[in-house]
């Protein structure tokens, strides 16, 4: 913990961050930042009316597969996660049907946005916008979208914004080689998922967005909140993946029964937080390179610690292509091949479908251009061992 603390962050922000983190249950040292004349990001209704304008016009197309991310989270200057998520919850009519208050839950989703480490090239809160983004198409999935209740689609959404929160841009086995406290807090299970949902917890509860809810309905949440958010560990792909392809084999699924619909909510978020290599070319390539470069972060603090380089954190023998053809490969496409038979081949499946075999072959062709891919770590032609690095090494 003292090692990511002295080195992910610097100077007197590292201080500050470090106070945050610690204590990040009592939020009245953030809240006190504006006290201390320290200014806030420049609210929405100080930006620009072009911008505001382009941003609305972008929310009007907020359920089309090509949403452009980055551009919406310039356009309202870094707030993309708060804003998206605000309209989500009008146009899905959560906040009339929970009675939710609009400053509340604002305040709340500044909080969530706040908490994600915009210095991370990968897990930052824009990820986790663009998760909320897909999470959002899933939902309207004719075959699923009949079915589900006003706390389906809340659960839905609030789990994928929040999914990744105060996530530090290492993975766990870093956490656990390093004695991190969170390693410790959650004996080295679903270390970086735990601290997710408890911070969300945390954050609910301090924000009071649901406190006038009954008590029984708010503890169901928290822990459908969990559930939901513990389904991203990665390391847990196999399982959900043999039991979505039971059921599909089986044609058992009830979505009129709540704990089937709650399945395919875990495997609707895990659909979105991998779905990259499902977007179109511009934008996969754009993730591909910050997540790498996120692992190549931490294989340069490993290097530095003198610990062994975690797979596909090494640079020099990594490439880029190589990494993404083993993660799509053995991660992504069995997955989306299963989310495919559940939505009875959708125009969205097929889609996705389309530019995850575009996306791979024009790796592939870069690939073939890199001579240090062909050192031994590409997954396409690695030996014994190459599937389990994809699956321990990619922490979504
Ligand atoms: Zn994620």
């Amino acid at each position: 913990f003292k090692l990511l603390s002295d080195t992910t962050h610097s100077g007197e922000i590292g201080t500050k961050k470090k106070v945050k983190r610690l204590l990040s249950f009592q939020r009245y040292f953030h809240a006190s930042r504006l006290l201390r004349g320290i200014i806030p990001q420049a609210p929405l209704h100080l930006l620009d009316e072009d911008y505001l304008g382009q941003a609305r016009h972008m929310l009007s197309k907020v359920g089309m597969w090509d949403f452009d991310i980055f551009l919406f989270d310039r356009l309202t200057n870094g707030n993309s996660l708060v804003t998206l998520l605000c309209h989500l919850f009008n146009t899905h009519g959560l906040i009339h049907h929970f009675k939710l208050d609009m400053v509340t839950l604002h305040r709340f989703l500044v909080m969530v946005q706040e908490d994600y480490h915009s210095q991370n090239p990968y897990h930052n809160a824009v990820h986790a916008a663009d998760v909320t983004q897909a999470m959002h198409c899933y939902l309207k999935e004719p075959k699923l979208a009949s079915f589900l209740t006003p706390l389906d689609i809340m659960l839905g959404l609030l789990a994928a914004a929040a999914h990744d929160v105060d996530h530090p841009g290492v993975n766990q086995p870093f956490l656990i080689k390093t004695n991190h406290h969170l390693a410790n807090l959650y004996q080295n299970m679903s270390v970086l998922e735990n601290h997710h949902w408890r911070s969300t917890i945390g954050m609910l509860r301090e924000s009071r967005l649901l406190a006038h809810l009954p008590k029984e309905m708010t503890q169901d949440i928290e822990q459908q909140l969990g559930s939901l958010i513990l389904a991203t560990d990665i390391n847990r792909q196999n399982e959900f993946l043999t039991r979505l392809k039971a059921h599909l084999h089986n044609k058992d699924l009830r979505l009129e029964d709540t704990h089937d619909r709650h399945f395919m909510l875990q495997i609707a978020l895990k659909c979105a937080d991998i779905c990259n290599p499902c977007r179109i070319w511009e934008m996969s390539k754009q993730w591909s390179e910050r997540v790498c470069e996120e692992f190549y972060r931490q294989g340069d603090l490993e290097q530095k610690f003198e610990l062994e380089i975690s797979p596909l954190c090494n640079q020099q023998k990594d490439s880029i292509p190589s990494i993404q053809i083993g993660f799509m490969t053995y991660i992504v496409e069995p997955l989306f091949r299963e989310w495919a038979r559940f939505t009875g081949n959708s125009p969205l499946s097929e889609n996705m479908l389309s530019h995850l075999a575009h996306n791979k072959a024009q790796w592939k062709s870069l690939l073939h251009k890199q001579p240090r891919s062909s050192s031994g770590s590409s997954p396409e032609h690695g030996g014994p061992g190459t599937e389990k690095e994809a699956h321990t090494g990619l922490d979504a």
